[in-house]
Order: structure tokens, then C-alpha cells, then sequence
């Protein structure tokens, strides 16, 4: 027997979700392949069939959508950190991709559905969409179904990438105003992070009105500390503002990962620097 797998190239949406409902179980969506083709290469994965739908045109595309943006789970890491749209009305999406390591090929090849896919606690995306407030489409054999990414983030359920597909990101264009900041502590340029930190805010005559601050690569999940930073409205940016912000977001990192990005205690404490100078970032934006 074959340890190979069968190949399948759905050329629309709907005929991706009739593959992947039919053959129920063993089926893997590949887009780019920068995270799930290692695991298939060493033999850590074995999937029965390969799903790969990386010719689906309504995968593509980012456009204006209201007084947002519509993005394609297909839109590389390039695109994001470079499509005029991107950068002008989600900079702090724009930011974060450009932070992804990996050299060319990864920004080339790897995708914003794989990469929320893939649901890895050291990636640069998710914390920005969170602190966004960016909602999913997902498409499976019932329809589509429209949820915030906190909701794919928690729920594992959803089957992204065996019983379902990620379609397309919807997010809101920043306020006019608004500032933002995305902090992620690394070795070398091309490394994971060992702690990141997005942070959007804005400001009334000085004083912060409203702040959301994502921690993301200090733990298995992203840690939204939005309402503990929430305290800071009223305030305006101060270096004992900027304290309590610190000790608030490291507090909350409750079980912090270690492993080759560094040990737990010392992320636990680098969350909360990042997401104090995170936070520190978004208000010098709005000044400038
Ligand atoms: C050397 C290296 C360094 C890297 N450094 C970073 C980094 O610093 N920060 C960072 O964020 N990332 C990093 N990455 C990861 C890279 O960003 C992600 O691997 C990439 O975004 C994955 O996208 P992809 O299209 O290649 O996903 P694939 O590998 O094709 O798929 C990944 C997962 O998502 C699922 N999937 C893909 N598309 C969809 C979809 N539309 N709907 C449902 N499920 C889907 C697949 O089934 C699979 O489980 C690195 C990767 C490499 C190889």
C-alpha cells in the first residue's frame, strides 16, 4: 500500500467543501505549504488526501469592503505587509506580517488562512487581527459562516483545514486618529518570537479613549489583556501608566510556554514589556 497521499485541486469554494465532506477524515487543506508540508516531508503527518487550494480565485483578493477591508485567506505575507490598502488601513496588520521570519519564501509562499490555520502560538498574525477586532468566513458543506477570529481561535471544532476553509478576513478600517503598535521580541530577524505584543489605540485631546492590547508567543493560546488595559482610559501616557500596563499584561499570562524561544518566567515578564512599549508605540503614532 501507498503511503503517498491522493491529491485533490478544487478549482471554487464549494467544491473544496464537497471534497473535504466526503472523504470525512484524513483530508488536509494545503495553501502555501510553509507550515504543514515539513510535517507531511518528515513524515510527522500523514494525511490520505491533500486538498490544495491554492488555485480557488475567491480565495484571492483584498478589497474595500464598507468602511473596511476584505482579505483572501490566499493573500501572501508579501502582499500584506506591501498592498497599499493594507498598509493605509490596517498598518498594524501590514506590521505584524512584515515581522513573520523565514526569509523569502515564507512571505512568497505562506498565506493569512494558514497561517491563522495553523493555529501556532508563536505566529505573528492572530494577535493583530485580534486586537483588530477582524471577523473569519469560514466555508464547510453547510455555507458560510461569519464569526470573530477570537471564536476560530478558541473553537479547534471549526475543523479548519479538514472540514472546513478559511475564506476570507473582514476588518475595519482603523479610526482616523488611531494609533498602533507591534512589539515581538526575537533573536535574530528571522526568528520566532519569544514574546509579541499588538496594541491599537485612540486618544481624546491627549487621554486615551479606548485601548485593545493582544500578547500573543508567551503562551499556547493569545492572551487578550484589552480589559485590564481598559484601566488606562482617562489616562494620559505616563512611565507609571506605563508600569501598571507591564504588570497588568504579565500577570495574565498564567502558563507561559517554554521551550527554544526562551523560558517561561523570563516570556512571562517579556510579555509585559512588549506590550507596555507596544501600547507606548500606538500613542507616539497618534502624536506623530
Ligand atoms: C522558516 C520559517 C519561519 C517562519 N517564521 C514565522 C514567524 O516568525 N511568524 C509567523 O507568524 N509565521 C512564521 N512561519 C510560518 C508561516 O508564516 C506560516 O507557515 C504560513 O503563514 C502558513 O501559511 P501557508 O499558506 O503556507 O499554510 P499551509 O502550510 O498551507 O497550511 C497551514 C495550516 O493551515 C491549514 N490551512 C491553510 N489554508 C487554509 C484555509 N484557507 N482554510 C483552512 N485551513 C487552511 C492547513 O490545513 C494547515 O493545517 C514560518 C515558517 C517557516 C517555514
Amino acid at each position: 500500500m501507498s503511503l503517498r497521499p491522493l491529491y485533490a485541486r478544487p478549482r471554487t469554494l464549494a467544491e473544496a467543501a464537497a471534497v473535504l465532506s466526503e472523504i470525512k477524515s484524513g483530508a488536509v487543506v494545503v495553501a502555501g505549504g510553509q507550515d504543514i508540508m515539513p510535517h507531511i516531508n518528515y513524515g510527522r503527518l500523514m494525511p490520505a488526501v491533500v486538498v490544495d487550494v491554492g488555485t480557488i480565485s475567491e480565495l484571492r483578493g483584498i478589497a474595500s469592503d464598507g468602511d473596511g477591508l476584505a482579505i483572501g485567506a490566499l493573500t501572501t505575507h508579501r502582499e500584506l505587509r506591501s498592498h497599499a490598502s493594507v498598509v493605509r488601513h490596517a498598518p498594524l496588520l501590514a506590521a505584524g506580517a512584515g515581522e513573520i521570519g523565514g526569509g523569502w519564501q515564507v512571505h512568497n509562499r505562506g498565506t493569512i488562512g494558514g497561517n491563522i490555520a495553523a493555529l501556532h502560538p508563536l505566529y505573528d498574525i492572530v494577535p493583530a487581527l485580534l486586537a483588530l477586532g477582524a471577523e473569519a468566513e469560514v466555508h464547510d458543506d453547510q455555507g458560510t459562516h461569519r464569526m470573530p477570529v477570537d471564536k476560530i481561535v478558541s473553537n479547534t471544532g471549526l475543523g479548519l483545514g479538514t472540514r472546513s476553509v478559511l475564506a476570507r478576513l473582514h476588518l475595519r478600517a482603523s479610526p482616523p486618529g488611531g494609533g498602533w503598535g507591534y512589539r515581538k521580541l526575537k533573536a535574530t530577524a528571522g526568528a520566532y518570537g519569544s514574546a509579541n505584543a499588538a496594541a491599537v489605540v485612540t486618544l481624546n485631546k491627549g487621554e486615551i479613549s479606548s485601548l485593545r492590547v493582544v500578547i500573543g508567543g508567551a503562551s499556547a493560546l493569545p492572551v487578550d489583556a484589552s480589559a485590564v488595559a481598559a484601566r488606562a482610559v482617562g489616562q494620559r501616557w505616563s512611565d507609571r501608566l506605563g508600569d501598571e500596563i507591564e504588570t497588568a499584561c504579565r500577570e495574565l499570562i498564567k502558563q507561559p510556554l517554554s521551550d527554544q524561544q526562551g523560558e517561561g518566567s523570563w516570556r512571562r515578564a517579556m510579555a509585559g514589556v512588549m506590550a507596555r512599549r507596544a501600547v507606548q508605540d500606538a500613542i507616539a503614532r497618534v502624536a506623530a
